[in-house]
Order: C-alpha cells, then structure tokens, then sequence
C-alpha cells in the first residue's frame, strides 16, 4: 500500500497541492514544504524539520485546544515543515491525517468499500448500542450540523444513511458528497487559486459521530 500511495503522491507533486488545510510544494532542490493553506505567503513561520514534528503541530488548535477530530477545519497557523523524501512526505500527511492517503488511493483504484451509517450504528456494542434508535430527521440534522465543512468536518461523505442509498443529510450541499470539490475552499480561503486538491474522504462514520448519535438519542 505505501507503494501505491508514493505514486500517487508523486503524480500529485507536478503541481503544488492542497490536502484538507495543508500546502504541499515541492523545491526546484526536491525537497517537500509544508504549511497552513492560509500561511501560502506569510514569512517567519516557525521551521520543523521531522515528518514526526507533524504529530505535535496537529495536536491542537491556534487556542491551544486538543482537536479530537483531525479533519476539523482547525489546523494551526504558523508552522512550516521541511522534508527531504517522498517516504518523510508520506509519513507527515499520514499525521496530519491519519489513514487519509490511504483511502484516497483505494478509491483512486476504485477499491474504497463505503458503509452506512445505519450498518456503523447497527454494529455497536455496549454504551453505543442505543446510538442505533436514532431517527432518520434526527439523522438528518445531525449530520448537517456535526459534519459540515464549515466548522465541522473536511471530509468529503461518500458513505450512505442507510442500505437504501439515502443522502446522509438532505441539509449538507451537493458539493459535500463530492470528492472533486475542495472542502475547505468552501470556506472563502485563498484556496481557489490552486486548483489541485487530495479530497480528504469519510467512508464510514467516524467514531465522533456515532458518539453524538448516541447522545441524540440519549436527549443530552
Ligand atoms: S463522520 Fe466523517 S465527515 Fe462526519 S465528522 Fe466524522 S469523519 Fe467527518
């Protein structure tokens, strides 16, 4: 798998790129740069220089929160990371968002297995057990809320509400089951003028979510 995902990385690098909230470019020397897609231009970023530093600079907001999700639109500023490899490249996306490269090159191959979100709920055991008696309108809502680009998620949803191939939320636009647009261009950044973007992709329902489906149901 890493193989196929360097190829595809390398495919990606004719250009510089987008991957959720990260700038990708690659030196006229071969080396990667990393940075905030919003710090494109901005001098006197702070310089790292490990795939591993990646792990820390994801860990928390620009307030200094913990971000439990990794595909919130809350990525800090103020970082830029230096890479030699291809391998050192991979290693620091994969932190920054982990099992994201991965998927996308399974549904590049066109391999990516989605579920529903009612099978997700329908497997939980223990305290998420009651998660499953959630609505379908409660569903809806949900999911509009929790999973929106703006503010809640960048991942663009390629699962289904149910077996049925209903939309998880009539309320979410078009453009957020789409894995050709760019998420976080949604949000008016600079972005657009780029217009190579790695989607971030949700195949199944993350365990956040089925945790606030339990609490839907719960009344909290
Ligand atoms: S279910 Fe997917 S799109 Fe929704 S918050 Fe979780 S990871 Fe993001």
């Amino acid at each position: 798998m890493p193989d196929s995902i360097e190829k595809l990385l390398k495919a990606a690098l004719t250009a510089p790129f987008y991957f959720g909230e990260i700038f990708v470019q690659k030196t006229t020397s071969g080396r990667f740069v990393l940075s905030h897609r919003d710090d494109e231009s901005v001098d006197h970023l702070q310089t790292f220089r490990n795939a591993q530093d990646a792990i820390e600079i994801a860990k928390y907001d620009d307030s200094g929160n913990y971000r439990p999700l990794k595909t919130a639109p809350n990525l800090r500023h103020g970082w830029r990371l230096e890479l030699d490899t291809l391998e050192e490249l991979r290693c620091a996306l994969d932190y920054f968002y982990p099992g994201r490269l991965a998927i996308f090159a399974a549904w590049k191959r066109d391999q990516l297995q989605t579920t529903p979100l009612r099978e997700t709920l329908d497997r939980q055991s223990g305290m998420y057990r009651v998660a499953a008696k959630i609505s379908d309108s409660q569903i809806d809502d949900l999911v509009a809320d929790f999973c929106r680009s703006n503010g809640g998620c960048l991942r663009t949803i390629l699962w289904k509400r149910d077996a049925r191939g209903t939309s998880p939320s009539t309320k979410l636009p078009d453009e957020k089951f789409d894995p050709r647009y760019d998420q976080a261009g949604m949000l008016g950044r600079p972005g657009s003028t780029i217009p190579a973007t790695v989607p971030l992709l949700c195949q199944e329902a993350c365990n956040l979510l089925v945790a606030e489906c339990r609490k839907v149901v719960k009344g909290e």
